[in-house]
């Protein structure tokens, strides 16, 4: 049987005032599956993201996380799904060790209070777990952007989420950390995690996802598994330039 998709789209609307920013959206996301969403500025990536993470509430339509449907326009009930979303404004704390920052994300599911040594161990053990070098107890302060974000998703997966969006998760990093951000989505694919991975870098696109998405005004107007695109058919799809 059909394992439950990771997040269903359904018919989703959103209004703003008279502007339709989302005109019907329909998305199957299936779980363990790294979906990229592409789409020039202002084709409604940035309010399809919202209405997955519950910033968002849609005038019509349903979102399924993980065979729930959270409250709509409720970020916690997204989050309780188990849909975690990172953005390039990171929510790291400066003035915790990275460690710290890491187990900020435990759930109480996760076996009670641990602290200190304890954190420090189970973070060696993620760090080996993902190929993460990043010393632990570092304050975040003086880490990298790049390691901001390794630390951040880190998180997330402390926090046990099921589903992480990466919203333009290499816009501000070197080639270098570039390299290593595609390295850890491919591993955390391969531990089963499911990504959307929201990026303008084509090249990159084409060698994490295994399924593409292109919304064009408000619309998605084509899909399809990674084998099927190219550089140049994504963009005319992008700019409606298809055929
Ligand atoms: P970008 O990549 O520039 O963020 P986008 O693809 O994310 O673009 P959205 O930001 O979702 O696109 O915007 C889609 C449409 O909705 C645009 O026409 C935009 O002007 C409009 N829009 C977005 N947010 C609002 C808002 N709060 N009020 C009014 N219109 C909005």
């Amino acid at each position: 049987a059909e394992s439950t998709p990771a997040i269903v789209v359904d018919g989703v609307v959103k209004t703003y005032g008279g502007v339709r920013a989302l005109k019907g959206v329909d998305l199957t996301i299936p779980a363990g599956t790294v979906e990229a969403l592409v789409g020039a500025n202002g084709a409604g990536k940035s309010t399809l993201i919202g209405v997955l993470t519950g910033r968002v509430a849609a005038t019509e339509g349903t979102v399924t996380i993980g065979g729930v449907q959270p409250k709509p326009g409720e970020p916690t009930a997204s989050r309780a799904a188990g849909l975690v979303a990172i953005y390039q404004e990171l929510t790291i704390v400066p003035g915790l060790s990275a460690e710290d920052n890491v187990f900020l994300g435990m759930t109480p599911s996760s076996a009670g209070v641990v602290r200190g040594r304890e954190i420090h161990r189970r973070y060696l053990e993620l760090c080996s777990r993902l190929g993460v070098r990043i010393d632990g107890r570092q304050m975040a302060r003086r880490l990298s952007v790049a390691d901001q974000q390794i630390l951040e998703i880190m998180r997330a997966l402390v926090a046990e989420a099921k589903i992480i969006l990466l919203d333009e998760p290499t816009a501000a990093l070197s080639d270098t950390e570039r390299v290593a951000l595609v390295r850890l989505v491919k591993e955390l694919r391969s531990q089963g995690v499911t990504m959307i991975f929201v990026s303008h870098n084509l090249e990159e696109v084409l060698d994490v996802a295994d399924h593409v998405t292109v919304l064009r005004d408000g619309r998605v107007v084509q899909q399809g598994p990674v084998a099927e695109w190219d550089r140049t058919r994504i963009v005319d799809e992008m700019l409606g330039e298809a055929g």
